[in-house]
């Protein structure tokens, strides 16, 4: 087997505090293209760059370290006590005050290593990560361990993650001066990757605004295409959402009332605008009709027909229990083909609110052109994928 020094993280990471920038991060990183997605483990940037950093260089009290990497961290330690003390963390601080009036403690491998981890530390903190000196002095390192270890010149070394997700990995490899081969199952986070790894360092800004350009071509084809499925009605509100329910049949001793599954009879609640649905049982039908209640207050409002997955029946009071709601929704293969219309959602240009109306005789029209042409369009791509 070959021989090869420990790298730092296999010696120490200073765990405390790049837990706390990390922290801090997961709270203002919000606008990063990563929380377009739901991942599994959201990595935050702070820890993917202390462990690479750590992961790369090697620790300067192993008999094994390299001597010119040794030297080039001293350098580097030395210039930054002597320049940079003001981008330190308070407790790093004090040790390269220490090391500036006195700097041949650095020939101490333990305090060069101390001095490694602290670096480490500080360059977690996502204030620093743009920052020149940290990114120059980062990548030297990097450079410095990689070709003291044997690495051609002129070359990085190469980090690589084969299930690299929302991509800080493959990021933060690239921030210190590395190379970096992602992959992915998720065809998502390899698009991501794909952005945020090649095209942005390659386009810029001109991505943006070609991203703008073509998503409000998108929107006015989707447009075209699909505003024979909400039509206006005639004052002149547009549908944007239709809300269903599917619906169950009631067990309780002969009754067999269609009883619609709703777990809230709010539909919207805020202070000045409250809507909610009220239920109106048809004893005579066995089935619900809705009213819309306006200015709904909450005395007026009750629960709706779904709790803890059981279904309580408006009629006759049953409660149908959870498990035989289940066994009801699988035969009919989860229940969406007969889903019951609910409500309609309208809104009105330059309006930012809410309308509700029940549904009328026009969206059943609307509803069935929309399954004709659902059924032609399954038609026609299983004729293109014969
Ligand atoms: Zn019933």
């Amino acid at each position: 087997m070959t021989q090869y020094p420990k790298r730092l993280i296999e010696i120490d990471l200073p765990i405390k505090r790049i837990s706390a920038h990390a922290r801090r991060e997961k709270s203002i990183r919000h606008g990063h293209i990563s929380t377009l997605h739901i991942w599994w483990a959201r990595r935050p940037l702070a820890a993917c760059r202390a462990v690479i950093c750590a992961s790369l260089w090697p620790d300067p009290v192993d008999p094994l370290c390299p001597s010119t990497f040794k030297e080039t961290a001293r350098t580097l330690v030395k210039k930054w006590s002597e320049n940079n003390l003001g981008l330190l963390g308070s407790e790093s601080y004090s040790r390269f005050v220490r090391i500036q009036k006195e700097p041949a403690r650095l020939d101490n491998d333990e305090e060069l290593r101390r001095a490694l981890l602290d670096f480490i530390a500080d360059f977690s903190n996502w204030d620093n990560s743009t920052n020149e000196k940290y990114l120059e002095t980062s990548r030297s390192l990097t450079q410095s361990a990689h070709e003291s270890l044997g690495g051609i010149p002129g070359t990085k070394p190469l980090v690589v993650d084969p299930f690299a997700g929302g991509g800080s990995i493959p990021l933060e490899a690239l921030r210190v001066g590395a190379d970096a081969f992602a992959s992915d199952l998720n065809p998502v986070a390899v698009l991501l990757n794909k952005v945020v790894l090649e095209y942005i360092p390659k386009y810029g800004n001109k991505l943006a605004d070609e991203v703008r350009k073509w998503g409000e071509w998108v929107k006015k084809e989707a447009e075209k295409e699909l505003t024979e499925f909400y039509p206006k009605d005639p004052d002149g509100l547009t549908p944007i959402a239709y809300l269903w329910a599917r619906t169950i049949t009631c067990e309780g001793p002969g009754c067999g009332a269609e009883v619609p599954l709703i777990r809230s009879l709010w539909l919207a609640k805020k202070n000045k605008h409250s809507v909610a649905l009220k239920l109106v049982p048809d004893h005579k039908e066995k089935k619900v009709n809705f009213e819309i209640i306006q200015d709904a207050k909450a005395k007026n409002v009750k629960e709706g027909t779904v709790r803890r997955g059981s279904a309580t029946c408006p009629i006759c009071g049953y409660t149908t229990s959870a498990a035989s709601v289940r066994i009801q929704l699988k035969k009919r293969g989860g229940g969406a083909a007969d889903a019951k219309i609910i409500t309609i959602v309208l809104t009105k240009e330059g309006y930012t609110g809410r309308y509700y109306r029940l549904p009328t005789e026009n969206d059943y029209k609307t509803i069935n052109r929309v399954k004709r042409k659902l059924a032609e369009l399954t038609e026609g791509n299983r004729e293109f994928h014969k």
